[in-house]
Order: structure tokens, then C-alpha cells, then sequence
């Protein structure tokens, strides 16, 4: 029995609802893109919450935050097609100036009882080192929203029933122990990616100018997923830490 162990646990089920909060458009693709997408094209119903409204992703000072912001949301509408995704909410905090709030966790556990996931998805709050405010606030709030959204006595003015989600997975993780294949997947996570055409040059190595930069870029994000699989039996993974709520 022991001798059949593997080294790394067996990925879940394909869920019938899935999660994914991210701080900013593209960080859902980065992190799980791959994953929602195999369980999408498997039938998953798939929700997208997106916090911030992206108005500081650019290097160029002359850019007007809220066309940016417009820009953006468009660009994660299409890459929410591509995934295979249902449905993407924005709460529009501003970008870079999140904090973790009371109405944070409030905002987000009302997407989490109105979704019903069996999977929630997020940032990892305790990666060491995470330097971008965004991301520690998002996956804070994401962690204690699941807290709060499966006990009745939590928010109970918002008048919809508490939620349980089976799993939690955080993405970037400080200490991966759980993978999800995304051999089957990796193009579309790559599409859906490059569909956020306003970072290329900020996340992407200007990976929409020329052929070159594109495959400089997919080759990045492939050895990554090549790395994240190397303790699996997969050829190409996404890793998380595994929370059980
Ligand atoms: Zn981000």
C-alpha cells in the first residue's frame, strides 16, 4: 500500500463551482488560469472576483487611470471567455491602495455565499517577502471571507445562507503541498494571459510586440509550470497550498 504512495497528493475532483479571487485583472490567470480552465472545458461553473480596478498597472505616468481601469476590465472580460469562466465580478477598490478592511471581508464573502463554491481560490496571504500590498490584503481577505461565509452568525443582515467551500487553494504559495495538471490547459491559460494586452510590457516582457517576445514569455510561464510540476506526475502543474475550511 505504502510503496504505491506518490509524493505529491492527488489533485481534486473537477468541482462544480469554482471561486477565484484576485487582487488585479490577470493575477487569477497567473495564479490558477490553467486549472480553472481544465475544470471549466470539464464542465466547472467557474466565477471570477477581481478586487482592484488595475488603474496603476502601467509604466507610463501620462496614462489616465480610468481608461486604464475601462481598458482593463475588458481585458479581463476576454480572458474570462477564453478560460471558460461564467461570470467576472469587480468590487473596483482602487488599485495599489487596498486595505484590509471589515467590508473587504464582507465583500467577499457575500460572492462566496452567492457563488456556493466547492472550490475558493486566492492569493497566499503568507508568502514570505510578497511586497505588493494588493496581494497580502486580497488573500487576507479572501482566507477569513471563507471563515466568515460558512457560519450563519457571520454578516447575517446579507440574508443569504452560509457557504462551506470544500477546499481553498493559494496561489503563489510560501509552501506548495498541493498540484492541479494543466497540460491540457496551458495554451488557453497562455491566451487568456496575453489577452490582458495593457500589461505586456509591465508583466509580460512586451510579449504582444513581436513573435520573439511571445515565445520568450511562453517559454517563462512554461518552465514555471515545468518547475511546479517537478515533485508530481505531471508534465506542466499549478502549485497551491491546500487550506481545508
Ligand atoms: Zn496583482
Amino acid at each position: 500500500m505504502y510503496s504505491e504512495m506518490r509524493d505529491a497528493p492527488e489533485p481534486l475532483g473537477t468541482p462544480g463551482r469554482a471561486l477565484a479571487v484576485g487582487a488585479h485583472p490577470d493575477d487569477i490567470e497567473f495564479g490558477c488560469g490553467g486549472t480553472l480552465a481544465r475544470w471549466a472545458a470539464a464542465g466547472c461553473e467557474v466565477t471570477m472576483v477581481v478586487v482592484t480596478d488595475g488603474s496603476k498597472g502601467s509604466w507610463d505616468p501620462a496614462v489616465d487611470p480610468s481608461e486604464l481601469a475601462a481598458r482593463r476590465a475588458a481585458e479581463q472580460a476576454t480572458a474570462a471567455a477564453q478560460i471558460g469562466a461564467s461570470k467576472v465580478v469587480q468590487l473596483d477598490y482602487v488599485d495599489g491602495e487596498l486595505e484590509y478592511s471589515m467590508e473587504l471581508r464582507r465583500r467577499i464573502c457575500e460572492q462566496i455565499r452567492l457563488a456556493k463554491p466547492d472550490v475558493l481560490l486566492s492569493h497566499d496571504p503568507w508568502k514570505r517577502y510578497q511586497i505588493h500590498p494588493d496581494h497580502r490584503a486580497t488573500g487576507l481577505g479572501a482566507v477569513d471571507a471563507m471563515v466568515a461565509a460558512r457560519d450563519p452568525l457571520f454578516f447575517p443582515e446579507m440574508g443569504i445562507d452560509p457557504h462551506r467551500p470544500g477546499a481553498m487553494l493559494l496561489w503563489a504559495a510560501d509552501e506548495p503541498d498541493h498540484w492541479e495538471p494543466i497540460e491540457s490547459s496551458f495554451d488557453t491559460k497562455l491566451d487568456a494571459l496575453l489577452s490582458h494586452s495593457s500589461q505586456g510590457e509591465t508583466t509580460m516582457g512586451d510579449a504582444q510586440a513581436s513573435a520573439e517576445a511571445r515565445n520568450a514569455f511562453r517559454e517563462r510561464i512554461h518552465s514555471w509550470a515545468v518547475n511546479n510540476a517537478a515533485s508530481t506526475d505531471f508534465d506542466l502543474a499549478e502549485a497551491f497550498k491546500r487550506l481545508t475550511p
